[in-house]
C-alpha cells in the first residue's frame, strides 16, 4: 500500500469522519504556493490552507520571526505576564483598520473565537441581546458561531438547539435573485416579526462571503447597513477572517466600500500559518467589557504574534496590496477568456475582488443551474493533475482561488493551466 493510502487507513481508524478532508493526500512539506505530499508528488496550492497563506507557506521572514520568538519564550499567557509582540501587533492593526477613531484589539486563537468575542463585546457595549447574520454566511463551528453561520448542511445538521436571539437575513446575491432591496426588506421584517431594533446588539457580515461562495456584498448594501445600524444604535461587525490581509487588494475588504465598521474580526492570513485571531474595534466599544471578561489561555500567543508582525512587514515590503490586484486581473482575464471559449456553457460567472476570485460552475445543459457534481469532478480532476483547489458556495458549485499573493506568475499560470485542462476534461472541449 502506498504512503497516502496507508495514512488514510490509519486516519480513518483514529480520527472521526466529522472532520472531513478535501483530498486523500498527506502533506510532507510546502514552500510558498507549492506543496509536496508524502509520496514526493508536487502540487500547486490554490487553497492556501483555506485563506491562511496570503504570504505563502513558510515565508522566510515569518519563519525567521517565529524562530527568534521561540528562542526567547513561547508562552506566558497574556493574562499572567504580558509581552510586547501582542501590544505591537495590536498597535499596528489599530492603525491599519479603517476609521479615524481610536481603536483597540484583542487577540484570540481561532476565527470562531474572534467572532464569539465580537458578539460578547457587542452585547456588553449595547446592553442588547440580538444578532443579525446572513444566510449563506459562515462564521465558525462553535455553538454560537454555528448559530450565526447561515448554512444547515453540513454545519448544523442535528446539532441543535442553537443559541437564541440570532436572526438571518438573505445575503444580497443578484446572480441568485436576491437584490439589495430584498435583503434590506428582510431585515425590516425581522424587526417587525422577531425583535425590535432597539434590542439588536450587532449585525455581522462578511464583505465577501468565503465559504458561502465569494459573493461580494454590493457597496451600496454595506452603506445602507451602516446607516441602518447608526439609526438604531446597532454595532456593525465585519467578519474579515477570509477576506482580510490583502486578499482583496485592500488590507480589509470593507475598505472598498468606504464603510467603517464598529468591529472587525480577523484570523487566518493575519499570522501566515500560525494560530491567531483577533477583534479590532472602536476603543470605547472594545473597552465595554470589565477586566476578566475577555481572554483565553492561548489568545495572542507570542509566537503567533511575532508571525503576525512579520506578515504585516511582508505585505508592506512586497507590495502585496497591488500584487493582489494584479493576480486578480491575471486570474479573471484568463478564466473569462476560458469561459468565452468553452463550448460547454459550464462557467456561469467569473468574479473577484482583488485576488479573491471564484468561478461559478453551472450545468452545461442550461448554462444556469448550479452544478455541484461537476464542481466536485473538477476539483478532483485538478488534484489528479497537480492542483489543490477548493470549492465553496451555498450550492456547492463555486471554485475559489486563494493562491498565495507571494506566488510567482509562472506558478499561478501553471495552476491556471491545470484548472483549464481539468475543466475541459470534465466538461467539454472548447471550440477550436
Ligand atoms: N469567519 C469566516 C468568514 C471564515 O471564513 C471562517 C473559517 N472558514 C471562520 C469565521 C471561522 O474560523 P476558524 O475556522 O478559524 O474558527
Amino acid at each position: 500500500m502506498d504512503k497516502n493510502a496507508s495514512l488514510q487507513t490509519r486516519r480513518g481508524k483514529a480520527v472521526p469522519r466529522g472532520v472531513a478532508t478535501a483530498y486523500p493526500i498527506f502533506a510532507d512539506r510546502a514552500e510558498n504556493a507549492e506543496l509536496w505530499d508524502v509520496e514526493g508528488r508536487r502540487f500547486v496550492d490554490f487553497a492556501g490552507g483555506i485563506a491562511v497563506l496570503n504570504t505563502g507557506h513558510r515565508h522566510p521572514k515569518v519563519m525567521a520571526a517565529v524562530a527568534a520568538q521561540t528562542e526567547r519564550f513561547t508562552h506566558t499567557c497574556f493574562q499572567v505576564v504580558a509581552y510586547e509582540p501582542y501590544v505591537a501587533l495590536a498597535e499596528r492593526l489599530n492603525a491599519l483598520a479603517p476609521g479615524a477613531q481610536a481603536k483597540k484589539t484583542i487577540f484570540l486563537t481561532t476565527g470562531a473565537e474572534a467572532v464569539e468575542n465580537a458578539v460578547k463585546i457587542a452585547r456588553v457595549a449595547t446592553g442588547r441581546r440580538g444578532v443579525i447574520a446572513f444566510a449563506g454566511g459562515f462564521h465558525g463551528r462553535t455553538l454560537l458561531t454555528m448559530g450565526l453561520t447561515g448554512k444547515v448542511v453540513p454545519y448544523k445538521t442535528a446539532m441543535g438547539p442553537f443559541p437564541t436571539e440570532i436572526y438571518h437575513a438573505p445575503y444580497p446575491i443578484a446572480l441568485h435573485g436576491v437584490s439589495v432591496e430584498d435583503s434590506l426588506a428582510a431585515i425590516n421584517t425581522i424587526f417587525k416579526a422577531d425583535i425590535e431594533p432597539e434590542q439588536v446588539a450587532a449585525i455581522i457580515i462578511e464583505p465577501v462571503t468565503g465559504e458561502g461562495g465569494f459573493y461580494q456584498a454590493p457597496f451600496e448594501f454595506l452603506v445602507e447597513l451602516r446607516k441602518l445600524c447608526d439609526r438604531h444604535g446597532i454595532l456593525l461587525i465585519a467578519d474579515e477572517i477570509q477576506t482580510g490581509f490583502a486578499r482583496t487588494g485592500r488590507m480589509f475588504a470593507i475598505e472598498h466600500s468606504g464603510v467603517v465598521p464598529d468591529m472587525i474580526t480577523v484570523a487566518k492570513s493575519v499570522a501566515g500559518g500560525f494560530p491567531l485571531s483577533g477583534v479590532i474595534g472602536k476603543a470605547e466599544v472594545m473597552d465595554a467589557v470589565a477586566p476578566g471578561g475577555l481572554g483565553g489561555t492561548y489568545g495572542g500567543n507570542p509566537v503567533a504574534c511575532a508571525a503576525g508582525l512579520a506578515v504585516l512587514d511582508v505585505i508592506e515590503e512586497e507590495g502585496l496590496l497591488q500584487r493582489s490586484r494584479d493576480i486578480g486581473k491575471r486570474l479573471t482575464d484568463r478564466l473569462q477568456g476560458l469561459a468565452g471559449r468553452m463550448t460547454a456553457r459550464c462557467i456561469g460567472e467569473v468574479r473577484g475582488l482583488g485576488a479573491m476570485v471564484a468561478v461559478e460552475i453551472v450545468s452545461p445543459a442550461d448554462g444556469r443551474t448550479p452544478d455541484p457534481d461537476l464542481t466536485k469532478a473538477l476539483t478532483a480532476k485538478c488534484l489528479e493533475n497537480g492542483l489543490i483547489v477548493l470549492s465553496c458556495g451555498i450550492y456547492g458549485n463555486v471554485v475559489r482561488i486563494l493562491v498565495p499573493l507571494t506566488a510567482a506568475d509562472a506558478v499561478i499560470d501553471e495552476g491556471l493551466d491545470i484548472l483549464e485542462g481539468s475543466l475541459i476534461a470534465v466538461a467539454q472541449r472548447p471550440a477550436a
